[in-house]
């Protein structure tokens, strides 16, 4: 390292070299020099001090005075006191915290919400007085990782987060809280549909069951009639399993496809048109008391045909299920500016509000019993809202008790249609 002249070098010379001219200048006088010699002494003296205070003194030799130039080690550069460290933590939508040696420099917007104003300038164990938090911040005094830790019952009773911490130089840590309460409300609702999926099954294949035995143990006691009857029940209960099935599958394929956008095109008049009329053909009660009223020709879309054709079926199928047998069930498919509505009108008991923001839920049913007996499985409409959100269609239900329902979904059309 080299060091430079100092300012403090050249003021020392130049008072040295003064100091000396203004002697001589005095001595010369008091001696009763004359004037002309005080001049020249004088003059002289200033070129002196004008040269000495010219020459920069010589530099120290290398390696020489080192221990003098080393100035101190500069403090670590701190993270968490950079200005752009606040602007970031701020953008940060999770809890985000920052310690010096326990005690809290920085928490961001997300941090305040969550924990008050006041752990600013706290210690981090103090303001999150969880036993799990303050071990982890505890071990990680003793190490320069990340950690994590999961708080259970953080901040209130039921709620979960997960604790980061990342170590930074010194005793510097940045903490981030990610909320864990939505992925175990997901957790939650998907053990929920294994337990009523199984339930649904349990329940005819216990009858199924208990038919079977009784036949066996009749042997060739009973009449033929009875035999007949419950052969007839065994079979209802194998062909709920079978629906059942199928719907387990149509909504497991239905919300894999969820994100997919359908790039396929399709007409949905000719879908409507076919579901209809397999409708008429099926086995289903009053194939008749549908009133078609289908706009001419094609209504292009992008979409998945099967898909939207289990839309059609579904929507329809309830109607009639659910509708006074003999008053008509009106499917009317109109082109409605840039978009086609479908609209499926009963004639039943209709639903009361309450019920109908529920609707959608798998396996929800407003009388099980009724769903039950008209062989429902309580997923129909939790499908026709997968199926329409994946087309970006808007579904609708309005309904009035004693009246009758109203099932509408509204698919944007092809660009080309409009
Ligand atoms: P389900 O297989 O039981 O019919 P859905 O998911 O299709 O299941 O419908 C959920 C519930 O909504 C039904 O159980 C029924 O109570 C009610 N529901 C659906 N459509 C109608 C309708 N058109 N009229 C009256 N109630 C209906």
């Amino acid at each position: 390292m080299r060091r430079e002249a100092t300012m403090f070098d050249r003021l020392s010379s130049l008072v040295v070299a003064l100091t000396l001219v203004a002697i001589a200048v005095i001595l010369a006088a008091l001696s009763g020099g004359d004037a002309l010699t005080i001049a020249i002494l004088a003059v002289a003296g200033a070129a002196a001090v004008a040269v000495v205070h010219g020459a920069a003194p010589d530099p120290l030799p290398e390696g020489r005075g080192e221990a003098i130039a080393e100035a101190p080690p500069p403090p670590p550069l701190s993270l968490l006191r950079h200005p752009d460290f606040a602007r970031w933590a701020d953008q940060e939508r999770g809890p985000l915290i920052g310690t010096d040696d326990h005690i809290v420099t920085i928490a961001n917007d997300a941090a305040v919400r969550l924990l008050g104003r006041h752990i600013v300038g706290a210690d981090i164990r103090t303001a999150i007085r969880h036993p799990g938090a303050i071990d982890a911040l505890t071990r990680a005094d003793a190490t320069d990782g990340a950690q994590e830790v999961h708080l259970a019952d953080f901040p209130r009773p039921g709620q979960r987060w997960t604790m980061r911490i990342a170590a930074l130089s010194g005793h510097e840590r940045i903490l981030f809280l990610i909320d864990r309460s939505a992925l175990d409300a997901a957790d939650r609702m998907r053990s929920d549909f294994v337990a009523n999926a199984s339930h649904e099954l349990r329940t005819p294949l216990a009858a199924i069951l208990g038919y079977v035995e009784t036949l066996q143990d009749m042997n060739d006691d009973g009449d033929a009639g009875t035999r007949h009857r419950f052969l007839a029940i065994i079979e209802r209960e194998a062909r709920r399993m079978q629906q059942l099935v199928i719907d387990l599958l149509s909504i497991s394929r239905v919300e894999a496809d969820r994100f997919r956008r359908p790039t396929t095109p399709v007409d949905l008049a000719a879908i409507v048109r076919t579901t209809i009329a397999s409708l008429r053909d099926s086995e289903a009660e009053r194939p008749h008391d549908i009133d078609a009223r289908i706009a001419e020709g094609s209504l292009p879309m992008l979409g998945d045909a099967a898909q939207l054709g289990q839309l059609a079926h579904n929507v329809i199928s309830n109607a009639m299920k659910y509708g006074r047998p003999g008053t008509p069930v009106t499917v009317e498919l109109v082109r409605d500016g840039a978009r086609a509505r479908l609209s499926v009108t009963d004639e039943g008991d209709g639903i009361a509000p309450d019920h109908l923001p529920r609707l959608t839920e798998r396996f929800y049913r407003v009388d099980e019993a009724r769903s039950r007996s008209v062989g429902g499985t309580g997923l129909g409409l939790a499908i026709v809202k997968h199926i329409s959100e994946r087309h970006q269609g808007q579904l609708d239900i309005e309904s009035e008790v004693g009246k009758g329902t109203r099932v509408s979904v509204a698919f944007p059309l092809a660009d080309e249609a409009r």
